[in-house]
């Protein structure tokens, strides 16, 4: 079984909290699935998702991730090459020059290759600029320094209190410090080429004032060198994410209304086009498969939430979700529907 994975370009990396950690590598494809590699949703900027890895256990974590994930069953990293040569081929087929933002479902500064993968995609030579997301408790002033050499270009922080108590609360982490990732986060505002993106979660009820707080601080330290300083981020409750206790999800008017308030009130601008971040739409990536169709997959391992596979198709050009997969072995091969394919991330089920 063991070579079978291998053979599809998954290797069993190490464990993590209980769970196993799994290298993708060639000839794995890497576009289909949420949980690692690229993702197109019709825009000059593609999502880059080098791991699922996170440190934190956030009270409102949205994708489930850390120490204290319930419904999470393996955790990935993908090869740096690999990544970065799959950007290339989507930007290329999509005929554009594309932003790169490194994100995913886990925090993308614990991925232990960063420096080499925004090196890579600079060197792609069809990536304009490239973007981190990170909620700051691996940064250090070694990495920051690594990253400028690579050529990063704009860190965006989320950050959802100044108050180390806190933070330290929804952090879900005893030993979160939120005193250092200010300090981290000024030093790249003020001392780098870096730009800093301010990027706190608002959850009505808990942090309102934090909100307020940070807002000014973001603005204060310099953040929006050359993008926009802040961005507050809507709480959604997803069905496998976390949900702090009394915290509820506001509609999508309530929240504009809150952010025109917070702009009257502060004095600054905290809503931005497309065009202030140099977006625009872009001809996605074709996809061999779409909703509806019967396919066959080869399983490739485990997917990322419990009863779930990872499977790719015959030709190895997408990846697949499998759900319902209990009794699939790696290397199987089944005749599945696609149940749901959204942003060239495809769901199927055997039939
Ligand atoms: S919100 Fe981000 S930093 Fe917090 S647990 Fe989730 S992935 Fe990690």
């Amino acid at each position: 079984m063991r070579e079978v994975v291998e053979a599809l370009g998954l290797r069993l990396w190490g464990r993590v909290w209980g769970r196993p950690v799994y290298l993708v590598t060639e000839p794995l494809p890497l576009i289909g699935v949420i949980q690692f590699g690229v993702i197109d949703r019709g825009t000059n900027v593609l999502q880059v998702r080098p791991t699922t890895i996170c440190p934190l256990s956030c009270i409102f974590c949205s994708v489930d991730a850390g120490p204290r994930s319930r419904w999470r069953q393996a955790e990935y990293i993908v090869e740096p090459e690999w990544l970065a040569g799959w950007v290339h081929k989507v930007a290329v087929e999509k005929g554009v020059h594309v932003e790169a933002l490194i994100d995913g479902v886990g925090d993308p500064f614990a991925y232990p290759w960063l420096p080499r993968l925004v090196k890579l995609l600079k060197e792609t030579g069809v990536v304009r600029s490239v973007a981190a997301e990170t909620h700051g408790e691996t940064l250090t002033k070694e990495l920051i320094g690594k990253l400028e050499e690579a050529g990063l270009d704009r860190v965006n922080l989320s950050i959802e209190s100044l108050n180390p108590e806190k933070a330290r609360k929804l952090a879900g982490t005893p030993w979160y410090d939120v005193r250092r990732v200010i300090e981290l986060a000024e030093y790249i505002a003020r001392e780098t080429s870096i730009d800093l993106h301010v990027t706190p979660v608002w959850l009505p009820g808990i942090n309102d004032d934090d909100i307020v707080e940070i807002v000014k601080w973001a603005y204060r330290i310099g953040a929006g060198k050359k993008w926009p300083p802040v961005t507050i981020q809507k709480y959604i409750r997803h069905r496998y994410g976390r949900h702090p206790p009394g915290v509820r999800e506001i509609p999508w008017n309530k929240f504009w209304e809150k952010m025109k308030r917070l702009e009257e009130e502060l004095g600054v601008r905290l809503t931005w086009s497309m065009d202030e971040w140099g977006m625009r739409y872009a001809p996605r990536v074709r996809h061999p498969i779409r909703a509806g169709q019967r396919v066959k997959l080869v399983v490739a391992g485990p997917g990322w939430l419990r009863g779930e596979k990872l499977a790719v198709t015959m030709d190895r050009q997408r990846l697949v979700t499998i759900v319902a997969a209990k009794g699939l072995e790696p290397g199987d091969i089944v005749l599945a529907r696609i149940i749901r394919d959204k942003d060239g991330i495809f769901i199927a089920k055997v039939v």
